[in-house]
């Protein structure tokens, strides 16, 4: 059985066919879903959601590609969810410099003060990293005791070395399917066991085969596959270890 540990299955994206897409899930294997919010305006449909269907684990945070629409008081307001809902993490949040027009400083106060939380609550986080990995590294350590996941990681050996140092897991998803991501299949092929995760980013990041196409959970199966092959294990064995893996990171049993 498979766990994805990066799905967006609350979002809009699969308002239609929902059920559908999560039987689909259910038959490739992949019964638990790790379903990390956006922005405070989505927590009540994700909790609604994650009550109502078996296998579905909500993270709460502040993306911060929606540093838009976050306030400070929306800090209060996680404070008081993870007090009310225990969730299994804090998330998505996390620095993006790629995107232009988010402000640094700003990013940088929301994800600090996540980081904070999750060690105040003893919590892992959910981490959103690009063109960032270093800063967000920097920033991990200077809070200190925490452990996570940086998700769909696309940096290099040295970055990656950086996170295990932290204790922090790599979360592989459908980047790694594709043939030219070198450097990506590289890594993964020599990843210690304890700090691979799988994903989908669903409704994002497509397979090879699937560009253009919505993202699901299903296709997990495939992400195993290819990683299996890559680390020339077999699917069962990269399996076991990375469900094993999201087990204890996410404090499922
Ligand atoms: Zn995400």
């Amino acid at each position: 059985m498979l766990i994805d540990s990066h799905s967006h299955i609350d979002t809009e994206a699969f308002d239609a066919d929902r059920d559908a897409v999560l039987s689909r899930a259910a038959h490739a294997g992949v019964d638990r879903q790790i379903v990390p919010a956006i922005a405070r305006s989505g927590w009540a449909k994700l909790g609604e959601l994650c009550a109502a269907k078996a296998g579905l684990y909500p993270a709460y945070g502040l993306h911060p590609m929606y540093l838009e629409e976050h306030r400070p008081e929306h800090l209060d307001a996680l404070v008081a969810i993870i007090e009310r809902e225990n969730p299994v993490a804090i998330g998505e949040c996390g620095l993006d410099y790629y995107v232009e027009e988010l402000d640094h400083d700003e990013q940088m106060r929301y994800f600090k003060r996540q980081l904070e939380l999750a060690r105040h609550y003893d919590l892992p986080v959910v981490v959103h990293a690009r063109r960032a990995f270093d800063e967000v590294a920097a920033c991990i350590r200077r809070v200190g005791k925490l452990r996570g996941v940086i998700h769909s990681f696309s940096g290099s050996t040295q970055q990656a070395e950086a996170f295990y140092k932290l204790d922090f897991m790599l979360g592989i998803g459908g980047p790694v399917t594709y043939p030219r991501a070198r450097r990506l299949r590289e890594l993964v092929a020599d990843m210690p066991d304890e700090f691979l995760l799988l994903e989908t980013d669903s409704p994002d990041q497509p397979l090879s085969g699937h560009q253009g196409e919505r993202n699901e959970p299903a296709r997990l199966r495939e992400v195993l596959s290819v990683v299996a092959g890559l680390r020339k294990e077999s699917d069962e064995q990269t399996a076991r270890i990375t469900t094993i893996n999201a087990e204890r990171l996410f404090g499922l049993t």
